[in-house]
């Protein structure tokens, strides 16, 4: 069996630093599943669904991912998608918030690793609320997420 990873995350939206991580993702494990986990603490510009459609707009060419969510606990989804990583991309600052996750799915299941992939220092400055500010006053985005997302934040904001 292929080696399966999982690569969770908001995407409210998908930047193309986090396009960058599941292109870099895919060449190394045979199965990526970029999946949403519904935060409730945050509330969203873009519906899951806009989301998933706008992800798999933008991955169909790459032929090893695929686009999922879940409302439940990392770690379930993990297991039950017979996965055995999980991927997160690291920015400078992130290494703290990060190492608490890893450690806490590491006690959940120590047979499911944590695999950082170092941001491509072009578009180490990237986030979703950077651009999601960015868009909301009009700036012109376009070099920093995917033609079909640059598109629908436009329209989000217009
Ligand atoms: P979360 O709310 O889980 O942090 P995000 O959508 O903000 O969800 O990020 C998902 C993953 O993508 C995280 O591992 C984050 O560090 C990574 N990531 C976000 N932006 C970038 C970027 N510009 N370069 C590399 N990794 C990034």
């Amino acid at each position: 069996m292929g080696k399966i990873a999982v690569f969770p995350g908001s995407f409210d939206p998908l930047t193309n630093g986090h396009l960058d991580i599941i292109k870099r993702a895919s060449r190394i494990f045979d199965e990526v599943i970029v999946a949403m986990f519904i935060n409730q603490s945050k509330k969203p510009l873009f519906t899951i669904e806009e989301r998933v459609k706008l992800i798999e707009d933008v991955t169909k060419t790459f032929g090893n991912v695929s686009v999922d969510y879940s409302t439940g606990l990392l770690i379930d989804f993990v297991k039950k998608k017979n996965a055995s990583v999980i991927v997160r991309g690291l920015r400078p600052g992130d290494f703290e918030y990060e190492l608490q996750n890893a450690t806490m799915n590491r006690k959940l299941d120590d047979s499911i690793e944590s695999f950082f992939l170092m941001t491509n220092p072009e578009y180490s400055f990237l986030s979703s609320s950077i651009v999601k500010e960015a868009a909301k006053h009009h700036a012109n985005i376009e070099n920093f997420v995917p033609k079909p997302i640059a598109k629908a934040l436009v329209e989000k904001f217009s």
